[in-house]
């Protein structure tokens, strides 16, 4: 049992640390088959993936789309606005914080949630940052 449990360690690890295409690929390919189940994992160390998002308006107009539609988002009191970069920097450091002590890593984050993230003038410098 034990020597399974390494296994699936390590085979988890090398899978971890593939490029996301790749992982994509795989759970598409094997439906999941050879990834531990979510409710095998629980609990977590750290988040499994996250979405953080560096600003919630946008300038298009898509019309399905409520973050383009001004009128909705006043009706529902949905302030717009971008992210302080200062308010992404202690989310990631706490974040690396979180992973140093497990020694686990976040899978996925993704900065894009409500609004169009390359409205943000410090996109890159938060990319940059996240790679740090
Ligand atoms: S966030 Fe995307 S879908 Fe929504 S209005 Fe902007 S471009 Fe269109």
């Amino acid at each position: 049992m034990k020597f399974d449990n390494a296994i699936r360690k390590g085979a988890k690890s090398v899978y971890e640390n593939l490029p996301w295409f790749v992982r994509d690929k795989i759970r598409k390919t094997f439906q999941n088959r050879f990834v531990s189940p979510l409710y095998e994992q629980l609990p977590l160390s750290v988040p499994h993936s996250l979405h953080i998002d560096p600003a919630n308006l946008c300038n298009f107009r898509c019309n399905f789309c409520p973050t383009g539609d001004f009128e909705l988002l006043k009706t529902v009191n949905r302030p717009k606005g971008v992210m302080q970069f200062e308010l992404f920097r202690k989310i990631i450091d706490e974040l690396a914080e979180m992973c140093t002590k497990s020694g686990e890593k976040v899978n996925e984050l993704h900065l894009y949630k409500d609004g169009e993230p390359l409205i943000h003038k410090e996109l890159g410098k938060m990319i940059a940052y996240v790679k740090k």
